[in-house]
Formats: structure tokens, C-alpha cells, sequence
């Protein structure tokens, strides 16, 4: 990766924990036929976790004696490690448990961070079980680079830890209604993405967001990483922030990486700790009166430190503005993980 690198201490004693159901299933024969191979070649000792549900990795680093490891890496896709990162930021040591070396290795449909840092290490695009031989010897070499996270506070539940991309609207939905098509792997977002167009939907709601600029001093949080720009939920937005005018939406997708899939480069310029969330919307102008019925469908960019999101019910209307904190209808559908930890400059609200 580019930026000030560490290197792994020699040996060292590495958790590798495997999504077996991850993908189209095949995780664990990966492992056999590469992995385990190259590891032990490279003289890196690793002790093999096999996940058993949903929430075991979580649970798993919950409460792991971490003084026992070097590093922590999963073998999956990127909704492994978001439990992973999620798991040690639960912790009462949260801050040194962050620090502990965190590394992934793509054997899920969903590969977008493994994808990003084989990006960063300037190779050529490479998708499937090159990726993960690529990803397999960046591993061995043991290189541990500082990412960004992203703190995400639902209106109606606790704090989540961002490390990827948090999306609402069309990239949510074709994720979420995909899950059907797991076992063709990662064409399952193609598949979705298909059945979605078909029946393109608007999404209502209110976007907010804070240009990339110079930080300022953070707030004070519960617990867990401080949120350095989010000023509480039910206070109005400050002066810096920008609201867009727009309400209807197709999709609103914000990424600290590269890729949103294996092959899927979104933003090109992204870098691992840079504290800048690449924030992109799509929304649809309709004109009225003689242009009735034409649709313009506008793809903004704009780089970002935090942003807001309020996703407004179906029957709102522009009578119903200004009524503070609401609650409504949607979905909002986030994925995460990380490397070495850096102190949280970005920070996303999500009010649904
Ligand atoms: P994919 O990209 O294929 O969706 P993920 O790593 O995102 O792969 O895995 C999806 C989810 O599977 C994870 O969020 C995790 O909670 C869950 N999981 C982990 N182990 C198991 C298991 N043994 N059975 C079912 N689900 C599991």
C-alpha cells in the first residue's frame, strides 16, 4: 500500500478465520489447495478458525485473549471482517485491540477490499483465485498499512464501524435481494443488478453532507473511537454542511476504497487512510408541466468527511420539511473492514 508501512513481527502467530458458507461455499477448498501451502512456506504459523454461524467471528474477537496473536485475518468476504472489526471495538480495550494487524484474503462473493488493496499495491487488475494468489503473497510478505473507519450512528440503533462503503437505495437493494443468488458467486450482483433495473424504484430522502476540509476538534462519544465531526443527532446541521436540494434518488453510495466489488473500480482515487469518503448519488429530475414524463437522471461525486442521511416515508411531501429527527421507511445497508487502526476522520449518520 502506499504511505508509511510496518512490517509483521518474525513469526508470527496469525488467527485465520475461514467463512466456510462464504461465496459459493468454496472458502475452505481454497485454503487447502493454496493458502495453507503458501503460508507454510512463507513460515507463517497459523492457527485455522472455521466460522460456525453468524456473529462467531464477532463473538470470537469479543472475547479472544489477544496478547495470543500477531495478527487476525479472514478468509471470506468483506462481511466477515466487519464482524471482525465490530467484535474488537466492542471491547473494553477497544483501542489497543484495534491496533492488532487485520488482513483478508477474497474467498467471498463480495471482495471489494481485498480487490482495493491489490489496487494500491499498483498491480494490474486481477479477478477470482489470481486475486486471491495476489492477495495470499501480500500476505506472506506482512506489510501492515494504517484505514480509515468510519463511525455509523443509526437514529434507531447503536454505533456500527464502517471500513468500506455504506450505500441506500439501488446498490443496497441489488446487494440485499442478490442473497438469493449466492451460489453463482460474485455474477450475483450482475444477476441483481439486471433484476433491478427492470424495475427501477425512487427513493426518498434527505442528504446532507460535509465538504473534505481541514479537521476540527471531535466530539465527545459514548464509547469507542471518538466521532470528530458529528454534532448529536437531534441538533440542526452546522454552517459547513451542504444539503442537497434533491429528494428523490435512485441510489446514494459512499466508499473509502476503490472497489465496490472485484471488478468493480468506483473510485479510482481512493486511497486506504486518507479520511475522505468518496460520496456518490444518482437522482432523478423530473420535469413538470411540457416536460412531463421526460426523466434526467444526474450522477453527482463530491468528496466528504461525514454526511447525513434522513430517508423520508413514501407519502412525504415538501409541506412536512423541517420536522427535525424522523424515523421512516427504507433499508441502509452497510459492509466494513481494516488493517491497522487510525483514528476515525470520517463519520456517516444514517437516519432511518
Ligand atoms: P460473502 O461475500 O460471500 O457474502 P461474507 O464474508 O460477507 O461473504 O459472509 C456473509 C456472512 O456469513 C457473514 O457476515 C457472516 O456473518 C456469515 N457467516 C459466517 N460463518 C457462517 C457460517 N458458518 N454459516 C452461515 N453464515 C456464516
Amino acid at each position: 500500500l502506499g504511505g508509511p508501512k510496518a512490517a509483521l513481527s518474525r513469526p508470527c502467530r496469525m488467527m485465520l478465520l475461514v467463512n466456510p458458507q462464504s461465496g459459493k461455499g468454496e472458502a475452505l477448498t481454497l485454503y487447502n489447495n493454496h493458502i495453507q501451502r503458501m503460508l507454510n512456506e512463507a513460515g507463517v504459523p497459523h492457527t485455522l478458525v472455521i466460522t460456525e454461524h453468524q456473529n462467531h467471528a464477532r463473538e470470537l474477537v469479543r472475547e479472544a485473549d489477544l496478547s495470543q496473536w500477531d495478527a487476525l485475518v479472514i478468509m471470506s468476504g468483506d462481511g466477515l471482517l466487519f464482524e471482525v472489526i465490530n467484535g474488537l471495538l466492542e471491547r473494553e480495550d477497544w483501542e489497543d485491540a484495534i491496533r492488532t494487524p487485520l488482513g483478508i484474503l477474497p474467498g467471498g462473493s463480495g471482495n471489494a477490499l481485498a480487490a482495493s488493496i491489490h489496487h494500491y499495491s499498483r498491480s494490474s487488475p486481477v479477478s477470482s483465485e489470481e486475486l486471491l494468489l495476489s492477495c495470499g503473497f501480500l500476505l506472506c510478505k506482512g506489510l501492515v498499512s494504517r484505514m480509515d473507519l468510519v463511525s455509523v450512528q443509526l437514529s434507531s440503533g447503536p454505533r456500527l464501524f464502517s471500513f468500506l462503503s455504506l450505500a441506500w437505495g439501488f446498490v443496497a437493494d441489488v446487494d440485499i435481494e442478490s442473497e438469493k443468488y449466492r451460489h453463482v458467486g460474485a455474477a450475483r450482483f450482475t444477476v441483481g443488478t439486471l433484476v433491478r433495473l427492470a424495475s427501477l424504484r425512487v427513493y426518498r430522502g434527505r442528504l446532507a453532507y460535509l465538504p473534505s476540509t481541514p479537521s476540527r476538534s471531535p466530539h465527545k462519544a459514548p464509547r469507542g473511537p471518538p466521532d470528530s465531526l458529528l454534532p448529536p443527532l437531534d441538533q440542526q446541521l452546522p454552517g459547513d454542511w451542504v444539503l442537497v436540494q434533491e429528494e428523490d434518488f435512485v441510489l446514494m453510495l459512499a466508499m473509502y476504497h476503490s472497489h465496490l466489488a472485484e471488478d468493480l473500480l468506483a473510485a479510482p482515487g481512493a486511497a486506504p487512510d486518507d479520511g475522505v469518503i468518496h460520496l456518490f448519488y444518482l437522482f432523478l429530475a423530473m420535469e413538470k408541466g411540457e416536460h412531463l414524463g421526460t426523466i434526467c437522471q444526474h450522477l453527482v461525486y463530491v468528496k466528504v468527511r461525514a454526511l447525513r442521511l434522513d430517508v423520508l416515508p413514501k407519502d412525504h411531501h415538501a409541506g412536512r420539511r423541517g420536522g427535525g429527527v424522523r424515523a421512516a421507511a427504507g433499508r441502509v445497508r452497510w459492509v466494513l473492514s481494516g488493517l491497522d487502526y487510525n483514528p476515525p476522520s470520517c463519520n456517516i449518520w444514517v437516519m432511518f
